[in-house]
Parts: C-alpha cells; structure tokens; sequence
C-alpha cells in the first residue's frame, strides 16, 4: 500500500471531485433551524497525517456546526478533570439507538449508555460545568479547542446556539429525566446552556482535523511534541469513537469505514487513522441515522484507497 504524501493528494483531490457530481446528497438538519440554512452542495476534507502533511480537497476552510462533534473533546476535558469518576455518571457501550433516545434512560436509572449520545454528552456536560459559571465552563471548551487547533478565531456560533436553545424541547426532557435521578448536579437550564453552546462552535474540517492531531498521534500535538493526553486515554477514546461515534450507526460505520469516528448534525465527521491521520470531512446532508451521507461514503473511499482502516487493509 503506498502511504507518500504524494499518493494521499491524488486520492484526496479524486474523492473531492467525486463527491462534487454526486446526487445522492442525504438531507440537511431541520430540526435546530438554523441549519436548515446550510447549502447542501458543500463538501470539504482535510487529512492531516502524523508527519504534519496537510492535504485538502473541496470547501476544507468553509467552517460549518461541528454540533456532536464537540463531544469528543468535551469527553476528553471532563476524562482530565476527574478521570475514571466519569464513568459513575455515564456509561460506554453503544446504544443502538438514535443520538436523542430517551427509552434506555427509564430502564437504567437515569445513567446514559455514553458520552456521544445527547444524554451522555448533557451528563459530560454537566460534570465540566460543576463548580464553576456557566461562561466560565464554555470559555474553558473553547480555549481548548482554540489551542488544540492552533487557532485563536474559532468560535460558537451564537445564532445556531439560540436557534438550538428556542428548540430543544427533546434535549431538555433528556435533561430533566436524569435530574430527577440525580445524575446531573448543576441546574438543568445552565448544563443545556453550555451543552447548546459547545455544539454550536463554528470550525472547518481543517481546524477540526488540527484539534484532534493527538488523537492519531498517542495523545501527543505532533507538532510540538506536548503530550495533551496520556497515550492510553487516547487510545480509549478512540475505542468509544469506534463504538458509540455514530449512534444507531456505528456498526454501518465499523463495518464500511473501520476507523474511529465522531459525527455532528451539522454534517462533520472526524475520523482518526491511528498512527496515521487526523481526518476532518463535511458534506451537510445527512442520512436517517443523522450521520452524514457523503461524509460517510468520502470517508470509506479514504480508507480503502489509504489502506487504513484498522482490520486491515
Ligand atoms: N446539538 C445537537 C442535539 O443535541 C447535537 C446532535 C448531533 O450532532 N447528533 O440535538
């Protein structure tokens, strides 16, 4: 399998021009308004390899809503904070149910499969924001995506934050259901406050694909060589990624793509190649499982023309 730079600009630009005549777009969000507004014709990629290769290919630096995506690095931060206690407030097994289920949370007293669900990422939420105001928690997630990426212009979208917040009737039953077991310690309305806002930060895939080098790159910033996580706590939550990243889809995922990934609404994927690279796709339509469509597919092709997914080539 050829893995050269050279070789990773050729598959990137074939993807970026295949996906570019596709019609089969999926569907765009509706359910949080402001998302309906994206055009679906968008596709964007960047790979960023663990030599610091930078290849992309379409809309790469339009930034869109990273949405779930952000519950990759909300983990990682509440994973820093109180490490295994975490797992007391939520579970991590796969659901195999949609991302806002609300049916296992009866049977299981309040505590979510795992961090990628709603409920669990509200529960995540939660533990970020104990002790502390809600901007402060909010300016904590951002500043950490800021450094991660290198970039100090990212921000929340505060649109798609109040779109979500006049609208999230569903998140805030989840919300509500597990304050009543206990398992959130904050106000309800300040925990969702912070959850609608982390989901609303605006990156493009190649922000999205710097932000998560370490991941890729046994918990270390490639480039400066600081170690953002223990090897093993990423190597963990690249596991959960793999399992949980994609709902009710992440059997489909495994089995066409077989790299960790984390889907959002707004139409992201970021997957990691182990060892090999930080992935960043977008293409806003989406499938039933709210995962997206071209995303899924942009990153199938990568995999199999990289020869990278993890159950061999
Ligand atoms: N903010 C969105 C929600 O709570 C995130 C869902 C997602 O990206 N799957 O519904």
């Amino acid at each position: 399998m050829n893995h050269s730079p050279a070789h990773l600009e050729t598959v990137v630009r074939e993807i970026a021009a295949e996906m570019a005549v596709r019609t089969d777009r999926g569907k765009v969000a509706s359910y949080i308004p402001e998302l309906a507004n994206v055009d679906i014709d968008a596709f964007g990629i960047a790979v960023i390899d663990t030599d610091g290769n930078v290849v992309t290919g379409g809309d790469s630096d339009v930034q869109f809503s990273i949405q779930s995506i952000s519950k990759v690095f909300t983990l990682t931060i509440a994973l820093g904070m109180v490490g295994d206690h975490l797992w007391q407030h939520v579970g991590r097994e796969p659901s195999g149910s949609p991302f806002n289920s609300i049916v296992q949370l009866e049977r299981e007293e309040g505590v979510p499969r795992n961090p990628f669900i709603n409920a669990g990422a509200i529960a995540v939420t939660d533990v970020i924001l104990s002790g502390h105001e809600p901007r402060v928690a909010l300016g904590e997630i951002l500043r950490f995506m800021r450094f991660l990426a290198q970039d100090q212009s990212i921000k929340i979208d505060e649109k798609v934050a109040a779109s979500e917040q006049r609208t999230g009737f569903r998140n805030a039953a989840l919300a509500n259901y597990m304050k009543s077991f206990s398992v959130l310690q904050n106000p309800v309305e300040y925990t969702l406050g912070v959850y609608f806002h982390h989901c609303a930060i605006a990156m493009s895939c190649r922000q999205l694909a710097m932000a998560a080098r370490f991941l890729a790159n046994k918990g270390r910033d490639p480039s400066t060589g600081f170690q953002v996580v223990q090897a093993e706590r990423a190597r963990r939550i690249n596991a959960i990624m793999l399992t949980c990243g994609h709902y009710d889809g992440s059997g489909e995922f495994a089995y066409r793509v077989g790299l960790p990934g984390k889907s959002g609404v707004g139409g992201g994927i970021l997957a990691i190649a182990p060892g090999k690279a930080s992935i960043a796709v977008w293409s806003p339509g989406l499938d039933d499982s709210g995962n997206s469509h071209l995303g899924r597919i942009a990153l199938e092709t990568l995999a199999k023309r990289m020869g990278w997914s993890i159950f061999g080539a």
